[in-house]
């Protein structure tokens, strides 16, 4: 029997969550640790982007979800660094002040960031998709395009605000370019008096050959031709190639294109949190192409085996990087660690992942499902999909005005509740339209209709 009071658990998405409550009840003291205060359903983050649902819904505060835990305590810090040897972990408090966290057990679980393919300086003008901030400022953004297209006087700086180039057509980008094409074609047109938002160039650049990678033939030209009857032109074999903030230059079969498009976002890639190479630095084990760290079998790191990592930071028998896996991995080293206390690790035996198939959303009533060797595509997918996604939120609340959101937006009306920009979200929208696109015309002149 190994004594094994202090569980340390650093990341409180799916899989840290997930270890956390899977060790409750145990004879142990667990510590959470997460640079925010929310357990984040990255899955609905594109809803939040687009004005489908607000951010409290998908991001339950971590304190509340563990309030019933008893040997369980939630704290907002970010974790700078890890002495596995000293079995410490360093982390800095909200006001910026050094923590010493000591650990008996360890599990890191701190998840993925976006990867730029070594063009680091696209961020700013492309932002990604992984945090309530990012969700935040990409709706801000979308919907302060859909504002300078009304303010604009000059016909190519409207077309240009008017443009939206979404890169990467993995399930991310495919359910963000859905949306914004509703946006423009569904919700928005009757809400503008100066511009047609109909008019709106919608663009899902993507390099390989077809949408939506990992899944079947047949369902990514389900999607493909859904998209495009959603007035959203899909280019494959297409690469990004270079883009600053007024224009994206993508290279595909026709040759090379330079694009006025104000607004861009990026999904093409995530690349493992910074925490991976600190483990893989520390411990020897080897980094995948994607920055995840190799884990044994039994999601422990090679010499240590008192410190897991798990969920999208982590590599183990070429799992992907989505939700399943991270939730399986985080049951898993909780049931470990709980038969450790009592001697019977060895019953456990090495994780074993249950493949319960993908889905993805492109619009309303279309969808696609691959789910235990059945395909399903349209509306049926769309409501096995939205079963599923509402059934792994957190909290009935958060269950119940998901839907009551989602019905909102599916109405007739096609409404989306939670379009708020303010001031602070888009000054820099105005700020660069006074700049560039109303240059010799002040803003609040070229705002009334009658100039
Ligand atoms: C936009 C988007 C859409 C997605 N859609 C789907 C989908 O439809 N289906 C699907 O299966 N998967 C989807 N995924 C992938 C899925 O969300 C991830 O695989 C899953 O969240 C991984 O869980 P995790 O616990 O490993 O990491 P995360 O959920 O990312 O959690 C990591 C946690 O660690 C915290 N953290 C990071 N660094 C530190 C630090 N230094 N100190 C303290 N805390 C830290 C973070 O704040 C975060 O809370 C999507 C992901 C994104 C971004």
């Amino acid at each position: 029997m190994i004594m094994q009071r202090h569980q340390v658990v650093v990341g409180g998405g799916f899989a840290g969550l997930n270890a956390t409550k899977a060790l409750a009840g145990a004879d142990v003291d667990v510590t959470l640790v997460d640079r925010t205060n929310h357990h984040l359903f990255q899955p609905l983050l594109y809803q939040v982007a687009t004005g489908i649902l607000p951010d409290g819904l998908i991001a339950p505060a971590l304190r509340s979800v563990i309030k019933d835990q008893a040997n369980a305590r939630a704290l907002l810090a970010e974790v700078i660094d890890i002495d596995l040897d000293g079995r410490v972990v360093s982390a800095l408090g909200p006001d910026g002040k050094p923590l010493r966290l000591p650990y008996d057990t360890l599990v890191v679980a701190t998840g993925a960031t976006h990867a730029y393919f070594g063009h680091d300086e696209w961020a700013e003008f492309a932002p990604g998709m992984k945090t309530l901030d990012d969700a935040r400022h990409i709706r801000s953004q979308i919907l302060s395009a859909f504002e300078m297209a009304e303010l604009a006087t000059n016909p190519d700086d409207r077309a240009a605000y008017l443009t939206f180039v979404v890169v990467g057509a993995g399930p991310t980008g495919v359910e963000l370019v859905g949306q914004v094409a509703e946006l423009a074609h569904i919700v928005l047109p009757r809400d503008y008096r100066l511009i047609d938002t109909h008019e709106a160039i919608i663009l899902l650049v993507e390099a390989a050959p077809a949408v939506l990678g990992p899944f079947a033939p047949s369902l990514q030209r389900y999607t493909e031709q859904q998209l495009e009857k959603m007035g959203v032109q899909v280019l494959c074999n297409t690469a990004a190639v270079a883009m600053d903030e007024e224009t994206i230059t993508i290279k595909g079969p026709r040759g090379e294109d330079r694009i006025p498009a104000r607004t861009k976002i990026w999904a093409a890639g995530v690349r493992a949190s910074p925490m991976a190479k600190l483990l893989a630095d520390a411990t020897g084990a080897d980094l995948d192409r994607a920055g995840r760290v190799s884990v044994r079998p039994d999601c422990t790191l090679p010499g240590h085996p008192e410190v897991f990592a798990i969920g999208d930071m982590a590599a183990l028998n070429k799992l992907p990087g989505v939700a399943q896996p991270a939730i399986q991995e985080g049951q898993y080293v909780g049931k470990l660690i709980r038969a450790r206390l009592t001697g019977g690790a060895e019953r456990i035996g090495p994780f074993r992942y249950r493949n319960k198939g993908s889905m993805a959303t492109i619009g309303r009533s279309k969808a696609v499902a691959d789910s235990f060797g059945v395909r399903v595509t349209g509306l049926p997918a769309y409501l096995m999909w939205g079963f599923i996604h509402v059934l792994y939120l957190i909290g009935w609340g958060n269950r119940l005005g998901t839907l009551y959101a989602w019905l909102r937006s599916l109405t007739f009306s096609a409404n989306r509740g939670y379009r708020v920009i303010t001031q602070q979200n888009a000054q820099r929208e105005l700020t660069r339209s006074a700049e560039t696109a109303n240059a010799d015309v002040p803003a609040h002149q070229a705002a009334d209709p009658a100039r």
